[in-house]
């Protein structure tokens, strides 16, 4: 560790350049601020969350995973050897207190509270990613395709449905697709599927690292700085904080913590005690980008389809195993089988395989605003499956909040005290 008399900055830090990071640093760059990004791999590199996404700017998705119900349905998902979620046992001991909190979450009155948060946040972000496609010219890797969601049986369609009054209460487009008509957007879908669920609204990331790397590249342009470190530890001191890297310490006193499912790690540097967890994701590439021309999702199946540049993306999982275990694709290959009824033509070849970490807290929301401890501490983390679709708004919120200014949504909702003391 950088032991060493700290180098003082008076740039505003911030820690982690995946999405969130560098929305935050691009957004506090239109507002005149100097910012200085570190994180131990570049930005669109393929150890980040943000590389290995479906890609999909799901704006209509704003239901939590903890529901009532959820409980149930997912200790019977574990039991179903197709299913998407799986847990390491023997990390079920340091799961245990998220898997609490989580239960807790899944009463009525918090779920539907922390739906209606999240469709604010969503809501917003799509004006904020509408106006970022355009000050970044990202029109080319930033689609209005829309993504459909397939479904094989009614009674899964049916519970789809029941969602659409609040969509609509939010202005957000949505059309219901007989199997037919399916097909006509996407001929390549095969018979099984009876109903489709377009989210006309959604946006796709043609491929997420170059939306990353143009930010980047922006953020380069106009004076940011990036460099490439791991932090180590954090440190509060009378004018801000110290942040320790490998081969030196830097003192700021605006830092902004981003820095994904590893950000508990930093804050337990500081003793705090968060219960972030990571649902860890993968994705296999195939051939064929041309096979679709917007994302789709076989909702039973629980797998998602995109049509990357580089290729077809086939993402799924939602593996409870902490950080450090290693990867585990037999899941994702045996999902990999089901795209023969799917997609019945598509050359399944597998090119890649990727694991990633959906960084998430148990109430599905992330944590959007200051430390209540450490002053010119301000943390954007815990997104989970939404972290891409809610970047853009929490770059401005952090960028308000930061400056101190009226914040474009409420954020209490998203605060850091909603886990109570935090204190290890
Ligand atoms: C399979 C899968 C599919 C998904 N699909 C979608 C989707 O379709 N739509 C959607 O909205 N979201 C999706 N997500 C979720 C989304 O990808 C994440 O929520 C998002 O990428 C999180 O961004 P982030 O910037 O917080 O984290 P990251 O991208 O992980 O960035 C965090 C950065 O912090 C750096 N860092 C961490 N610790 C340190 C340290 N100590 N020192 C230096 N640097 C550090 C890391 O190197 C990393 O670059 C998906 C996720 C998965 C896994």
């Amino acid at each position: 560790m950088g032991t060493s008399t700290p180098v003082h900055t008076h740039q505003h830090v911030i820690i982690g350049a995946g999405i969130i990071g560098l929305m935050t640093a691009w957004h506090l760059q239109q507002a005149g601020k100097k910012v200085l990004l570190i994180d131990r791999v570049l930005p669109g590199d393929r150890n980040q969350t943000s590389y290995g996404n479906a890609g999909v700017l799901s704006f209509a998705s704003f239901r939590p995973i903890a529901e009532p119900g959820a409980w149930q349905q997912g200790l019977q998902g574990l039991l179903k050897p197709n299913s998407a979620l799986k847990i390491r046992w023997r990390y079920l001991p340091t799961l245990s207190p998220w898997l609490w909190a989580f239960l807790k979450e899944s009463r009525r009155d918090k779920a539907d509270a922390n739906a209606s948060a999240i469709l604010a946040l969503n809501n917003h972000s799509k004006t904020c990613w509408q106006s970022a496609r355009q000050t970044l010219q990202l029109s080319d890797l930033v689609e209005a395709t829309g993504w459909i969601k397939l479904f094989e049986s009614d009674a899964a369609f049916q519970a789809q449905l029941k969602q659409t009054p609040l969509l609509d209460s939010a202005g957000l487009g949505w059309q219901a697709l007989t199997g037919h008509e399916v097909r006509d957007l996407e001929p390549e879908i095969g018979p099984a599927i009876q109903h489709g669920f377009w989210q006309k609204d959604s946006l796709f990331l043609r491929q997420p690292h170059h939306v990353i790397q143009r930010l980047a590249e922006v953020i380069r342009e106009r004076g940011g700085e990036f460099r490439q470190e791991n932090v180590q530890a954090l440190q509060k001191t009378q004018e801000g904080l110290t942040i320790h890297m490998q081969h030196q310490s830097l003192a700021a006193t605006q830092v902004s913590l981003c820095a994904g499912a590893f950000s508990q790690r930093l804050l337990a540097t500081v003793g705090d005690n968060v219960p972030l967890e990571t649902e860890r994701g993968y994705h296999i590439m195939m051939p064929g980008c041309d096979t679709l021309t917007r994302p789709i999702m076989h909702v039973e199946k629980q797998i998602v389809v995109s049509p990357m540049l580089e290729g077809l993306r086939m993402t799924t999982g939602e593996e409870l195993a902490g950080l450090d275990a290693p990867a585990d694709y037999r899941m994702i290959q045996r999902k990999h089988k089901l795209l023969t009824a799917l997609l019945p033509k598509l050359d399944r070849t597998i090119k890649t395989q990727w694991l990633g970490f959906r960084p998430s807290l148990p109430d599905s929301k992330p944590i959007i605003g200051r430390h209540p401890r450490i002053q010119g501490l301000t943390m954007a983390f815990g997104h989970g499956h939404l972290g891409m679709t809610q970047s853009a708004a929490t770059g401005e919120l952090m960028s308000q909040i930061i400056l101190g200014m009226d914040t474009a949504i409420d954020t209490e909702p998203f605060s850091f005290a909603r886990f109570g003391n935090t204190r290890q």
